[in-house]
């Protein structure tokens, strides 16, 4: 029996000019296509004359599985995710598949992982620069994990000042999830810290605003929608959002550097750290 290939393939956000050359030269490698039909649908043109193995959203085991067994059985199989495969995509289920089967490095299917432009990257992108500063992802889903466990994670990152990106923040049924991080946010940030809310990133009814904390929740948030919540530092130019990347700590605007501070060394804090015993 021949060695199969099976490619996790993240397309980006929709739109073929933001997936990468390497995943549509996956795509055109593969005989078996497998996804999710939204997703496949956003690449038909590319797969003409393929198999295709389409499910629903709530079949991603069944899908992970079909599309591992065919590899496995010498198929060239692509799996593929909307964004990147690795972020609240179908690459954890493939590796979970792989190892309830006892699969080793070497056996096949042999596996090639080909990333994607994340939501966070192409939201981003439509909204300004939210992301220059550090940020963590936060999914509202609790399908699959327990609502607890989320809310300690949204509490730790408003209190830590992340930007923080919200994946999956409601969708038909589940619209208390957004409605309580709000809350919790809130008690973290000032009302006015800016907010994006980008829904369907490049693709056919794209929609991006920019509001703040106090006023997100009058809008349309969806299962398509990307939640940007800034953090204390973020602020709103030209219905841009943006977060500094803390060059004004240590240069003025024209680049002269401010007393007391050194290029390439540690930002001199005032008042000074403790002297911790090495220094003493
Ligand atoms: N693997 C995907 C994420 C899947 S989880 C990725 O890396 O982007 C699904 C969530 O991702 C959605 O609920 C939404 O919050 C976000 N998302 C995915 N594609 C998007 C797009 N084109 N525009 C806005 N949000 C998107």
């Amino acid at each position: 029996m021949s060695h199969g290939i099976l490619y996790v393939v993240g397309i980006g956000p929709g739109a073929h000019a933001h997936t990468t050359p390497a995943a549509l030269a996956a795509i055109a490698d593969a005989d078996v296509i497998v996804g999710y039909t939204t997703y496949i649908k956003l690449v038909r043109e590319l797969i003409v004359g393929k198999e295709v193995i389409r499910t629903g959203m709530t079949e991603e085991i069944g899908r992970a599985r079909a599309a591992v067994e065919r590899a496995r059985d010498g198929a060239k199989v692509a799996l593929i995710s909307s964004g990147d495969p690795g972020v609240y995509g179908m690459a954890g289920l493939v590796f979970q598949v792989l190892r309830d089967l006892g699969w080793t490095r070497g056996a096949s299917p042999e596996l090639r992982l080909i990333p994607g432009m994340t939501a966070l990257n192409s939201c981003g992108s439509l909204v300004g620069a939210p992301l220059v500063h550090d940020f963590c992802a936060i999914s509202l889903s609790d399908l699959l994990t327990p609502w607890p466990v989320i809310e300690r994670r949204i509490e730790a990152a408003a209190a830590a000042d992340f930007v923080i990106g919200l994946y999956n923040p409601a969708s038909g049924r589940r619209t208390r999830q957004i409605v309580t991080a709000q809350a919790i946010i809130r008690r973290h940030r000032s009302g006015t810290t800016p907010v994006a809310l980008v829904k369907s990133a490049y693709r056919k009814l794209q929609d991006a605003v920019v509001t703040d904390v106090d006023h997100f929740l009058d809008y349309e948030i969806g299962m398509l929608t990307t939640v940007l919540v800034g953090s204390s530092q973020t602020y709103a130019f030209e219905g841009y959002m943006v977060t500094p990347r803390g060059y004004g700590n240590k240069y003025d605007a024209d680049g002269a550097i401010h007393a007391g501070q050194r290029a390439g060394f540690s930002l001199v804090v005032d008042p000074p750290p403790a002297a911790g015993p090495e220094v003493a």
